[in-house]
C-alpha cells in the first residue's frame, strides 16, 4: 500500500530514479515549485453552494492579484521597472470583467465546482486569443494560461510560492523548471532540483552545474510523489531522489556527502595551475557562463576566459528587447572581470527551448528545427545589429570574441559578417570606438555545418563545437526529451567521427577549434577531445577543476592514441567501457564523483 497520502506515503522512506544530471549529494527540505499540472476535478454542486463558491472565486482572485503584486515589486527591485511591467497585463486579466461574468453565469447555471468553471472559460479565452491573427494579442494567451494557473492554486490551496524570496535553503521540486523560472529564483537558497521531466542538456540541467547544486531530472512524477517541507536527499552523482529517509540512509549520504566534498576541495586546489598535460602541452580551459555574475565563480574554479557566454538570458523576463546601452553594461562587465583571458560572447540564440517573453515569434511545430539563433538574428537586423554594436564597443575594454550560434552553412556566417560590418559602419558615423579585428567565430553544431568545415574555416577565426545540438540533430534525439535520453549519446561513432573531422578541417586553414557543449566538461571524454586536437574546453563553471585534473595527469601521446584507438571501435557499449577505464587510470577519485559513469 502507498499510504493515504496521494502524493505517496509521507514518512516512509520512498527512493525514485531520474537522471543525475549535476553530481553531489543534497539534502535538505523540499520545495513543490508549481507543478505544472494543475488537476482539476469536475463535480456537481448543490444549487445552496453557489454563493460560497463565487466567494471563494473572489478571494482567490483577491489572493492572486496580491500574489502578483508582490512578485512584480521583488522583479522591479531587483531587475527593474521594464522588467516588471510585463506583470500589469497579468493584473489587467485578473480585472477583466467579460471572463469574471462569464463565470458567474456558467457556475449559476450549470452547478459545477467553480474550479472546473473557472479552468473552461480560462482556458476558452486563451484559445481565442491565440488564434488571433495579431502577435501582440497573441501573446495574451499566455498571459491567460498563466494568470488561470495562479488562481487554480490558490482555489485549491496550493502553494505556489515566491522562489524569489526563499528564506531557508531548499530543493526546489518541480514539473520542470523553464529558464525565465530559474532567473527569478533566490539562488542562494536553492541547493539543489529535482524535476519530472528533462535530460543531461535540457537547461535546467545546464543551470544546476553552473550553479554547482547536485541534480536529478528526468523522474516523471516526482512534484506528485513529494510534499512541501519533505525531507529529501538528491543524489546527482546516481540519479536518485530519496524521500524521507530513514536515519541509517540519512547517515550513509552525510557521509557520501563530505567525502565528495574532500574530493572537490582537492580539485580547486589545481585553481592555479595551467590546464597542461605532464609533457607540457597546453590547452585553454574556459568556462560557460549566462550572466555577467557568474563571472566570479568562474575564475575562482581557475577558468581562463569565458568560451561561451549565452547572451539570450539578458533577454528574457521582459516585455521589450534591451537597448544597446544597457547590452554594453552587461559586455562591459565580463570583459573587464575575465581580461586578459578572452570572452566569446554568443549572438542570441533564441527558440529550442528557450523562448523569451515577447519577442512576437509566433509558437512553431518544431521549435529546435526552426525560426531560431543565427535564423531569427539574420531576419532581424535591426536587433542584430543592436547586439553586435554592443558587442564590438566592449571590445576595447578586454579580450572580445563574438561567435554566431546555429550556423548550417556559410552563407549564414557571409551574412552575418556583413551585419557585423553594418554595425561598425555605424558606429564610426558615431564616433565611437571599436576593435576592428575582433575575432569572429562559429558555432559548429549542426551537422551540415560540420560536414562543410572545410569551407566555413576560411572564413572565421575560430570554431566552438556545440555538442548539445549536434548530437542532437546528428542522431535525431530531442535533447530535453526523458523518454529518449538513452539514445543521446556523446560517444556515438558518428559523432566522434564529425568531431574529428571539424578540428582537421580547422586545423587545415589554421583556425583553433574549442568545444563549448556539455561534452567537454565530461571528465571521461576529455582523454578523446586532447587526442583528437582541441585546442579550448569551456565547460559549466563546476567542471572547470574535473577537467583540468585529467589534463594534468596525461601525456599528449597517451591522449592521441586513445582517440585513435577509439575512433576505430564500432561499438557504443566498447567505447563506454574503455573511456571508464581510461578515467579510472588517469583520475580515479572522479569516477567516483560521477558515480561510476
Ligand atoms: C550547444 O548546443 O552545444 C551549445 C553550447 O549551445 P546551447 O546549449 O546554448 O544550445
Ligand atoms: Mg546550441
Amino acid at each position: 500500500m502507498q499510504g493515504q497520502n496521494p502524493r505517496g506515503s509521507k514518512g516512509r522512506e520512498r527512493a525514485y530514479r531520474g537522471i543525475g544530471v549535476s553530481p553531489g549529494v543534497a539534502i535538505g527540505k523540499a520545495f513543490i515549485f508549481d507543478s505544472e499540472e494543475v488537476v482539476v476535478i469536475k463535480r456537481h454542486i448543490d444549487p445552496s453552494h453557489v454563493p460560497l463558491e463565487i466567494t471563494r472565486f473572489e478571494e482567490a482572485l483577491i489572493k492572486t492579484r496580491q500574489e502578483i503584486l508582490n512578485i512584480q515589486r521583488t522583479i522591479g527591485e531587483r531587475l527593474g521597472i521594464k522588467h516588471a511591467e510585463i506583470f500589469n497585463a497579468h493584473l489587467l486579466v485578473l480585472e477583466d470583467r467579460s471572463l469574471i461574468e462569464d463565470v458567474i453565469k456558467k457556475i449559476e447555471r450549470e452547478r459545477y465546482n467553480i474550479e472546473y468553471v473557472f479552468q473552461q472559460v480560462g482556458d476558452k479565452y486563451a484559445d481565442i486569443f491565440s488564434q488571433i491573427e495579431d502577435d501582440y494579442l497573441k501573446e495574451r494567451a499566455s498571459d491567460i494560461r498563466d494568470v488561470t494557473r495562479r488562481v487554480l492554486h490558490n482555489l485549491l490551496g496550493k502553494k505556489r510560492e515566491d522562489v524569489s524570496r526563499l528564506t531557508e535553503e531548499v530543493i526546489i521540486v518541480a514539473y520542470d523548471l523553464s529558464p525565465s523560472d530559474t532567473a527569478l529564483m533566490h539562488k542562494e537558497k536553492v541547493i539543489s532540483f529535482a524535476t519530472d521531466i528533462g535530460a543531461m542538456t535540457s537547461h535546467t540541467a545546464i543551470m544546476a552545474r553552473s550553479l554547482n547544486v547536485p541534480a536529478v531530472v528526468g523522474l516523471r512524477d516526482i512534484s506528485q510523489k513529494v510534499t512541501s517541507d519533505e525531507m529529501i536527499i538528491v543524489d546527482g552523482t546516481n540519479g536518485v531522489v530519496i524521500a524521507s529517509p530513514t536515519k541509517e540512509t540519512l547517515r550513509r549520504y552525510l557521509q557520501i556527502k563530505d567525502r565528495l566534498h574532500g574530493i572537490e576541495e582537492r580539485l580547486v586546489s589545481l585553481k592555479e595551475l595551467p590546464a597542461e598535460t605532464l609533457d607540457g602541452y597546453r590547452v585553454a580551459l574556459a568556462a560557460n557562463i549566462e550572466l555577467p555574475e557568474d563571472v566570479p565563480a568562474a575564475l575562482a574554479q581557475g577558468a581562463e576566459g569565458v568560451g561561451l557566454y549565452r547572451t539570450e538570458f539578458f533577454y528574457m523576463n521582459r516585455k521589450d528587447l534591451p537597448t544597446e546601452d544597457e547590452q554594453f553594461e552587461a559586455y562591459r562587465k565580463v570583459a573587464e572581470g575575465v581580461r586578459p583571458h578572452p570572452v566569446i560572447i554568443r549572438t542570441l540564440d533564441l527558440g529550442g527551448d528557450k523562448f523569451l517573453s515577447n519577442l512576437q515569434v509566433p509558437r512553431e511545430m518544431n521549435p529546435f528545427l526552426g525560426y531560431r539563433a543565427i535564423r531569427f538574428c539574420l531576419g532581424q537586423p535591426d536587433i542584430f545589429k543592436t547586439q553586435l554594436r554592443a558587442i564590438l564597443r566592449a571590445s576595447i575594454l578586454g579580450n572580445v570574441k563574438v561567435m554566431f550560434p546555429m550556423i548550417s552553412g556559410v552563407d549564414e556566417v557571409l551574412r552575418a559578417r556583413e551585419l557585423l560590418e553594418e554595425s561598425k559602419e555605424e558606429l564610426r558615423k558615431h564616433g565611437k570606438k571599436y576593435k576592428d579585428d575582433i575575432e569572429v567565430g562559429a558555432m559548429i553544431e549542426i551537422p551540415s555545418a560540420a560536414l562543410t568545415a572545410d569551407i566555413i574555416a576560411k572564413h572565421v577565426d575560430f570554431f566552438s563545437i556545440g555538442t548539445n545540438d549536434l548530437i542532437q540533430y546528428s542522431l535525431a534525439v530531442d535533447r530535453v526529451n526523458e523518454k529518449i535520453a538513452y539514445l543521446y549519446e556523446p560517444r556515438h561513432p558518428a559523432i566522434l567521427r564529425l568531431i574529428k573531422q571539424i578540428i582537421t578541417a580547422g586545423h587545415r586553414e589554421n583556425i583553433w577549434v574549442g568545444m563549448c557543449g556539455e561534452m567537454a566538461g565530461e571528465p571521461s571524454f576529455t582523454l578523446i577531445l586532447l587526442g583528437m586536437g582541441l585546442d579550448e574546453f569551456s565547460v559549466s563553471v563546476v567542471s572547470v577543476p574535473e577537467i583540468k585534473r585529467v589534463i594534468r595527469s596525461v601525456r599528449l601521446g597517451e591522449a592521441r592514441a586513445f582517440a585513435d584507438e577509439v575512433l576505430g571501435y564500432s561499438d557504443i557499449e566498447q567505447i563506454k567501457a574503455r573511456c571508464k577505464k581510461m578515467l579510472l587510470k588517469v583520475a580515479p577519485e572522479l569516477l567516483e564523483l560521477k558515480g561510476g559513469r
